[in-house]
Parts: structure tokens; C-alpha cells; sequence
């Protein structure tokens, strides 16, 4: 497999690079040089695999050779180790539940995978590898979660005291093993700035392999593909037509999903569905890209004013807007719109949706009066006690929290504390892994 930069197609690595790298040196991102079709067979015969086993036929095929065949096969089977059940509300509406994983929100499968493929490539290395992470909240728990028992590499994650809730807190600093986290008496931006300090530093990069666990690693998009074609063999019917609604931030869900329709699953359109922030159905409608300052929302994983991912959608479609609009819609919703939804789903169908994929189901309706012969899966992106108080209010009802969430509460937290300080951050990263 090799890969380009959207923002220079001569520019070309192979697998590793791109992984160990996460980004180009000139800022694009990386996409693979081919998306070859898959056998229409495979397709029409879904439902003769597992869902891990269909992971490892797309992975396989997109990958190639730059990883063995029994390698990869041991990569996807760890890393897709958890189902993704499709919950039909009716005959035409399906909920994709991408939240049973360890962290419950669908990052666990990017997060898990790309952890593997690193443990993978980083076997040849010298020395171990020490991944930053900068995170508000969600994205941490995650890459944590991924991370955890990788052989060789430590994960040191920076986080804003008082500014994650209890929960996402334990999920940071619960986990110990080859996971330490450090509560940053500051912002996110403050974490953000300190992480960015450390790659830019030579003195501490001669000692210390550094890395990040970038969310537009080429790594997390890859395993993001696998679970549509698990959703079509659960709820395609022969002769159908499907659609997917992707409640969408950064927009790295919508584009693992356009990968799979270019490797040849037939899928109707790909359905953006955003909160107040509107940039991507806007552009749609208006064919003009115009990046904001995010506003906060209810739905706040997709609080996103500049998508990164944007640019890979683009590069899909040559940048043409005719061809995207054809095969890209895009909705978007207020908080007030959202509440009602959460209400309306659970009364409707007895079902209790979290605000992201709230806001999937009123694109699905809207999209579904335009294309009433077209079936449409909504991704459910988080378990909807991740959004416990916001869920419990609008629906005017206790939800029941998972198991191994309410069990975290019980865990004891470990975290370094420190103020926003370069120099300390440093002494820390030295005296922990420098030798
Ligand atoms: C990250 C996230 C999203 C947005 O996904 P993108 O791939 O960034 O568009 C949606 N919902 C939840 C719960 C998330 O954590």
C-alpha cells in the first residue's frame, strides 16, 4: 500500500510512514494511492463471515503486502474483538451501535487498530515509543483504552484539570500499565501547546522517540471502513437501496465511509449530520467552504468548526461540488431539535439514543422524505450514558449505565500534576523515559 498527500500527489511513502508519521511534512494528509474494488462475490456474500473476518478480506485488500497476511490477521482480530449490532427501529431505519467497545464510542475501533499497527511497525525499533496526547476528554480515553498492554510503547496523556467530566477523568487515569496521565493545571489548548513543544524540541527527540495518536492518522480511518460492510450484511436486503447517516465532526467517520463505497460496497449516499455546526452541509448547499470558530452544543464531540477531514473528501471527488453534492448530503440541527429528538425516538420506538446519533436520526428522517425508497442505518457514535445527564433530562427518565462504566467510579485515580510549564512537562518526559 502506498499513500500520497492530499496536498501533493508526488509525494508518496509507503504504510509505516504514513502511520509512524500521521501527517505529511507539508501539512496534507495522507490517502491511499488506490482503493481497488473489492469482489463483487464478496459482497453479495457477506453474510458468510464474521465481522472480524470481513475486516481482515477489506483490510487485507486495501493494505496489500505491506503487512504479512498472518500479521494483519492477528491485528484485526484484536482489534475488532467487539461487536457492531444493527437495531432495527423499523423496517426502513437501522441504528448501527458503535459504542461497545472499551471506551463506548466508536473511536475504540480507530483507536484499537492503530495501536496495533504501530505495536506492529515498531517492533524493528530500537527503542520504545512514547505517544502524546493532547485531549479535551473523549479522544484520550480512547487512545488510551487502544494503547493499553502494547508491548514497548508508553502513552503519556495531558489532560485539563476540572475540565473533563468524573468519568472521562476515570477513564484517563484508571488505566496504569504502560498508560500515565497528567492532569494540567490549564486549558486544552494549554495541554495542546505543551504536546506540540515536546515534538519541536530537538534535545528531548535525540533521547526520546516521540510520536502522536493523531486522529487523522491514515490508521484510524482504515478500520472505520469495516464496519459498513458489517451493517450491510446485517440490514441489506437483495434489489435495496441503503444509505448511511453519519453524525459528523471531524468528518473522519463519513470519509471511512466513502472509502468503502469506492472499494465497491453499493451504497446509495453518504449522509452528513451535524450540529450548529454547519460547515459541511453548508458548503453543500452553497459550494463554498467557509470554516468557523466552533460553537458549543449538547452534541459537543462534533463541536468542530474546521474539519480536518474535509480535504479527503475533497480529494476523493477532484474537488468538483457537482459530484459531491450527487453522492454527499448534509443536514444540520440545533440543541432544541436535538432534545426533541431524544424524546421522539424513545417514545416512538422505546429506544434511548445519545445527542450525536439523535441528531443522525433527524437527518434520517429529513433525507428519507426526498429518497422514501432508500433505506437508511444512523451510526449511534456513543453509548448514551456518555451523555448521561444531558439523555436523562431530555427523556425525563434514569438510564442504565454499562457495567464497565459504573464500574470505573470505583477505581482509583493516578495522574501527575502540573502547572502549564514547559520545563516541567520536559523534566517529566526525561526522567521517566529517557535512558
Ligand atoms: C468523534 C465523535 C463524533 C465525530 O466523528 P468524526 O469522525 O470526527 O466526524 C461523533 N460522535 C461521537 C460520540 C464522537 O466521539
Amino acid at each position: 500500500m502506498q499513500l500520497y498527500s492530499t496536498n501533493n500527489k508526488a509525494f508518496k511513502v509507503d504504510l509505516k510512514q504514513a502511520v509512524m508519521n500521521s501527517l505529511p511534512p507539508d501539512n496534507g494528509l495522507y490517502m491511499p494511492t488506490e482503493l481497488p474494488l473489492l469482489d463483487p462475490n464478496f459482497i453479495k456474500n457477506l453474510a458468510d463471515y464474521s465481522f472480524a473476518d470481513l475486516s481482515f478480506i477489506v483490510a487485507q485488500h486495501l493494505i496489500g503486502t505491506s503487512i504479512t497476511k498472518a500479521a494483519l490477521e492477528t491485528i484485526v482480530h484484536e482489534a475488532i474483538n467487539f461487536a457492531a449490532p444493527v437495531v432495527e427501529l423499523n423496517e426502513h431505519l437501522g441504528v448501527l451501535e458503535l459504542f461497545h467497545g472499551p471506551s463506548l464510542a466508536f473511536k475504540d475501533f480507530g483507536a484499537r487498530f492503530m495501536a496495533r499497527i504501530m505495536g506492529h511497525y515498531n517492533t524493528d525499533e530500537e527503542k520504545e515509543l512514547v505517544i502524546l496526547v493532547a485531549t479535551s476528554g473523549d479522544t484520550g480515553g480512547a487512545v488510551a483504552a487502544g494503547f493499553l498492554g502494547t508491548p514497548r510503547i508508553k502513552v503519556v496523556i495531558l489532560y485539563p484539570s476540572g475540565k473533563v467530566s468524573p468519568l472521562q477523568e476515570k477513564q484517563l487515569t484508571t488505566l496504569g500499565k504502560n498508560i500515565e496521565a497528567i492532569e494540567v493545571n490549564g486549558t486544552f489548548d494549554d495541554c495542546q501547546a505543551l504536546v506540540k513543544q515536546a515534538f519541536l524540541d530537538k534535545e528531548l527527540n535525540k533521547s526520546i522517540r516521540l510520536s502522536s495518536a493523531n486522529s487523522i492518522n491514515i490508521a484510524r480511518l482504515i478500520p472505520q471502513s469495516f464496519y459498513y460492510f458489517e451493517a450491510w450484511k446485517q440490514f441489506h436486503r437483495a434489489g435495496e437501496s441503503l444509505s448511511f447517516i453519519v453524525p459528523s465532526g471531524n468528518f473522519g467517520n463519513l470519509t471511512a465511509g466513502l472509502l468503502a463505497k469506492k472499494m465497491g460496497l453499493p451504497i446509495n449516499h453518504m449522509v452528513a449530520a451535524t450540529n450548529a455546526n454547519d460547515i459541511v452541509p453548508s458548503y453543500l448547499q452553497t459550494g463554498s467552504y467557509k470554516p468557523k470558530t466552533s460553537v458549543s452544543t449538547i452534541s459537543n464531540a462534533m463541536d468542530v468548526g474546521n474539519p480536518s477531514n474535509f480535504s479527503r473528501m475533497m480529494d476523493l471527488y477532484g474537488s468538483t461540488w457537482n459530484i459531491v453534492t450527487e453522492e454527499v448530503k448534509g443536514y444540520s440541527y440545533s440543541d432544541e431539535a436535538t432534545r426533541i429528538a431524544m424524546k421522539e425516538i424513545y417514545k416512538q420506538f422505546n429506544y434511548v439514543m445519545d445527542p450525536h446519533g439523535a441528531i443522525g436520526y433527524l437527518a434520517a428522517k429529513e433525507y428519507r422524505l426526498k429518497h422514501k425508497s432508500t433505506k437508511a442505518v444512523i451510526l449511534e457514535t456513543a453509548h448514551p450514558s456518555k451523555f448521561l445527564e444531558e439523555v436523562e433530562e431530555a427523556l425525563n427518565t434514569k438510564i442504565t449505565i454499562p457495567e464497565r462504566l459504573a464500574e470505573l467510579s470505583q477505581r482509583k485515580k493516578i495522574a501527575s500534576y502540573i502547572d502549564v510549564d514547559y520545563g516541567v512537562f520536559n523534566d517529566f518526559l526525561v526522567n521517566r523515559f529517557s535512558k
